[in-house]
């Protein structure tokens, strides 16, 4: 076997997906690299975490770290409409199930491997930095401030970076690659595989608030620390709450990018303007000090065509994203890296890194996201159907399963199946009493169908 390589793998992007898959080679053995064109700690979006990130971090041994970080404990869920929150306020600390409201504790079901019935809020400059010297710590080397240009396949034995290291441009060659690079999809664009998404098209505005009186908004006092979604009066919009330390909460606003661009105005401007469309909300965050720069994210929903090839797998926001709804994006990264570096152990004891050895984890990350997408569409047709599922004791259980971020394993979770078809009854019947809640992205069954 040829040696003239300078790692088993490259990796390019050390957020929570190049740094977990970094941590489990390099615990296997593996000489691994990741290239980070950022210097850490740097800010990011994604901060509210579901359990299934806990098996990886326990994994990985980089748990003991996260949970001595202190970052806010999250216990579960809640989801408040316009008119919940009128009925709350009536009864007092109460909680209350209205049309639109729901929520769900993480300790209402087991999960195998997961031995913590919460998960945390994380302030993500300060999670990933944990990762990443978690996965520096185990053996794996990293460059920060190096950014990937390209990526060369050419040679059969090996593949061959360019990176920018200050002025110059060096050739950085390994056996394996994998693109972590995020949103950036570094090979996506490259091989030019990336296909944007033919149903969501959403944008967020979103900032730190210091000060925002969480107990004001919660259904209950002691559950102010959930992650809380507000729906706003607005079809396919909400707002995100979720507690980064005990006095500062990130909040941010999605909806259509459209409606950005038809409202011609200034970040600033739309959060608030959309904000008050719920007063509950806007009242609170008006006595709140703003302590980050409002930021936007769009362009965010996409698939690719293909996420693995010989020498290459893309994991994390580099193989797909579809939507924040869920907080299932850094699961999707960490989980992605745990059953890719599977693939790739396995893939170097055989000395073959064709793409055929990474087939497991192709079949098992699409049912993944094609489940997440499922979930994300069923949401977004009829948002009132997801709430009323998490109150129905029929369903519940599976909800709260999917919320946990265990969909990997089947084809389509029966939940799933019951709920597109409740919808899709609701679409075709004008007559049906929540036809009227209908929300205006139709997503066709997991499209893109890759
Ligand atoms: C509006 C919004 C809200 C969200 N909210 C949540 C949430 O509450 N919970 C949740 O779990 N997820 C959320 N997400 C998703 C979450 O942000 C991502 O899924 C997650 O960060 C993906 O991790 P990653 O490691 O794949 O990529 P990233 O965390 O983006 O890391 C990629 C890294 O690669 C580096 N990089 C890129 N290109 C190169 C290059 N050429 N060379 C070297 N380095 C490179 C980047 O600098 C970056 O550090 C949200 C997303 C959006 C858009």
């Amino acid at each position: 076997m040829s040696t003239d390589y300078d790692y088993d793998v490259a990796i390019i992007g050390a957020g929570p997906a190049g740094s977990s898959a970094a941590a489990y080679l390099a615990k296997a053995g593996m000489s691994v690299a990741v290239f980070e064109s950022e210097i850490f700690p740097r800010e990011h979006v994604g901060e509210s975490l579901v359990p299934a990130t806990t098996r990886v971090l326990l994994e990985t041994g980089a748990m003991e770290a996260v949970e001595n970080a202190g970052f806010p404990k999250k216990y579960g869920a809640a989801w408040t409409s316009a008119q919940s929150r009128n009925v709350i306020a009536n009864v007092f600390n109460k909680f209350s199930h209205e049309l639109g409201s729901a929520e769900i504790q993480f300790n209402e079901r087991d999960q195998p491997g997961v031995d913590r019935d919460y998960t945390f809020h994380v302030d993500r400059g300060r999670f990933d930095l944990i990762l990443l010297k978690h996965a520096e710590s185990v053996g794996a080397k990293v460059f920060q401030g190096v950014r990937v240009l390209n990526a060369d396949f050419d040679d059969p034995q090996k593949v061959t970076l360019t990176v920018r290291l200050g002025p110059r441009e060096v050739p950085i060659s390994a056996r394996m690659l994998i693109d972590a690079s995020g949103r950036q999809t570094m090979l996506g664009r490259q091989l030019k595989v990336k296909v944007a998404d033919p149903v969501f098209d959403q944008y967020a505005v979103h900032a730190w608030f210091e000060g925002l009186d969480r107990k004001a908004l919660a259904f209950n006092f002691e559950k102010s620390d959930y992650i809380y979604i507000h729906f706003l009066p607005i079809s396919d919009t909400w707002v995100w709450q979720i507690p980064i330390s005990d006095t500062v909460t990130s909040v941010g606003v999605v909806t259509q990018k459209q409606r950005f661009a038809e409202a011609g105005t200034d970040r600033e401007k739309f959060f608030w303007d959309f904000v008050s469309s719920r007063p509950d909300l806007y009242e609170a965050l008006q006595k709140a000090e703003r302590v980050r720069p409002f930021k936007a994210e769009g362009d965010y929903s996409y698939a690719m065509q293909q996420i693995c090839g010989d020498r290459f797998v893309m994991i994390g926001d580099a193989a797909r994203f579809v939507d924040p709804i869920f907080s299932s994006g850094v699961s999707v990264a960490l989980n992605s890296a745990r059953l890719a570096s599977r693939d790739i152990i396995a893939a170097n004891e055989a000395g073959d890194f064709s793409r055929e050895r990474f087939a497991a984890y192709e079949r098992v990350i699409r049912n993944g996201v094609r489940n997440w997408y499922e979930f994300i569409s069923v949401y977004y047709r009829l948002n009132i159907l997801f709430t009323t599922f998490v109150q129905d004791p029929r369903y519940r259980l599976d909800v709260v399963r999917l919320l946990q971020g265990e969909l990997y394993d089947d084809e389509e979770p029966e939940v799933l199946r019951i709920m597109r078809e409740t919808v899709a009854a609701v679409e075709e019947d004008e007559t049906h009493l929540w036809h009227e809640h209908l929300g205006t992205l139709r997503a066709p069954t997991a499209a893109p169908a890759f």
